[in-house]
């Protein structure tokens, strides 16, 4: 999906390829990859760029992963989604939830706005490691749009200290569920070629 992104994307103000570059899903889960320099960086066990099993909260929730507090137990939708109901909420998934969200529901409202939080924790942690320029997110969390996103740009915004990260753009995907399609042909078809083309 990164690579995809990478690749075929249009970030929203149509700024060209990222040097270093996020792309990431927050689904039912939370997954990420990078590609710097215009290569996936994969690392040695294939891994690399598990952002959703950071931990942002360290007296959070334990993570079926074995972790505690990781981005996927609040950014998730089955995350926002048990918070939502521990806290009131009545609604059966993360689409009634971003449904309740936009009507204005107070606990919906909270429950993005804590997603949005712990996204944008992760994404400034990795951009401080990595230098990155840009993010894409996609995934069903993140088909929410603004009531995800605006959250998400203020809290980095917020958050944001030192100069190069404030040159961070981050975009919802462009190429939507094709990203992977489009990353894994890029896979083939750049091999051998100067990936501008
Ligand atoms: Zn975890």
């Amino acid at each position: 999906m990164a690579l995809g992104e990478w690749w075929r994307g249009l970030s929203e103000d149509g700024a060209a390829r990222s040097r270093a570059m996020l792309g990431m899903v927050v689904s039912t889960g939370v997954g990420g990859g990078f590609v710097l320099d215009g290569v996936p960086y994969v690392g040695p066990t294939g891994n690399a760029g598990h952002i959703g099993h950071i931990t942002v909260d360290p007296g959070g929730e334990p993570c079926p992963c074995g972790g505690v507090g990781c981005v996927e137990t609040i950014a998730s939708g089955p995350g926002m989604v048990r918070w939502a109901a521990a806290n009131g909420w009545t609604g059966e998934d993360a689409r009634a939830l971003a449904a309740d969200a936009r009507a204005g529901h107070p606990t919906a409202t909270l429950a993005f706005r804590r997603a949005a939080d712990a996204l944008a924790t992760a994404v400034l942690t990795a951009s401080a490691l990595f230098d990155l320029d840009h993010v894409v997110i996609g995934g069903g969390v993140a088909a929410a749009g603004p009531i995800l996103f605006d959250p998400l740009r203020q809290a980095i915004e917020r958050n944001a200290g030192l100069g190069f990260l404030r040159r961070l753009r981050v975009d919802p995907t462009s190429l939507g569920r094709d990203a992977g399609l489009f990353g894994a042909a890029a896979l083939v078809l750049l091999q051998d070629d100067d990936p501008g083309t």
